[in-house]
């Protein structure tokens, strides 16, 4: 059940409905510039502690979902609600403050930052929270212990494999802990030994309370998590 009600830097997002759903989207189109309709009509609904991936073709649709779930995006029409909070209600602001505090993000290509270690990149991740940095830091070593990554706390980026460098950005992604964690193709840059030990981590984290949704190309892996929303040309056709 959700309850969140939080401030973020003198920024108060009020608690939400209480609800049984993450995510609920009803009747989402979104509509790019020039008229591309990357999401048309979708309506879905995501419980808290699931696991669930989203399938589809290039194109059909699933980064624009991702990002409109994860309040990046705003719809063109229909209604989003993540968290209890219908995201139209909330000035830029407040959406901001959602974002930070209950949703957390892995991409393809980890976007760590080159010049700072393991546990700086985790550290930074927890700015929004003003904690001091010693705090921070605190907290950005339990999160890099959680991913199995306890070892290479110094570590630049560039001295980590691609798999050990997706650890340390779904350790970023977790470190707050968020009411859910979004992942767009977050094994597509690794072979597929690292691509399906991160996946055990991203069951791991769900089966420890964590709402995971997750993109995936492969059908492997899609087969393997207990539900599926496939995507064609936009719209939800499974
Ligand atoms: P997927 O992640 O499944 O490959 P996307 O959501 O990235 O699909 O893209 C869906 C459609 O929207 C594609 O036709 C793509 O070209 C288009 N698209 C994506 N982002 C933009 C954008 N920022 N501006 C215009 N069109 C976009
Ligand atoms: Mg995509």
């Amino acid at each position: 059940m959700s309850t969140s009600a939080f401030a973020d830097h003198g920024t108060t997002v009020e608690a939400a409905t209480r609800t049984d759903s993450v995510i609920e989207l009803d009747g989402v189109t979104k509509e790019y510039p020039g008229g591309v309709k990357a999401v048309r009509e979708v309506s879905v609904t995501v419980r808290y502690g699931e696991l669930v991936s989203i399938v589809g073709p290039s194109g059909s649709g699933k980064s624009t979902m991702l990002n409109l779930i994860g309040t990046l995006d705003r719809p063109s029409e229909g209604t989003v609600r993540i968290d209890g909070h219908d995201v139209a209600e909330l000035s830029d602001r407040r959406l901001s403050a959602l974002r930070a505090h209950r949703i957390g993000f892995v991409f393809q290509q980890f976007h760590l930052a080159s010049g700072e270690s393991a546990l700086d990149n985790v550290a930074d991740g927890l700015l929004y929270t003003g904690l001091a940095t010693r705090e921070r830091r605190r907290r950005a070593e339990d999160a890099l212990l959680r991913v199995g990554h306890g070892d290479r706390l110094d570590h630049l980026p560039h001295e980590l494999s691609g798999g050990q460098r997706q650890r340390v950005a779904i350790a970023r992604a977790v470190a707050g802990g968020p009411a859910l964690l979004l992942a767009d193709e977050p094994t597509g840059a690794l072979d597929s030994a690292s691509g399906a030990a991160v996946m055990d981590l991203l069951r791991d984290l769900n089966a420890a309370g964590t709402t995971v949704l997750v993109i995936t190309h492969d059908r492997d892996i899609a087969a393997s998590l207990p539900r599926r929303i496939v995507m064609h040309d936009g719209e939800v056709v499974r």
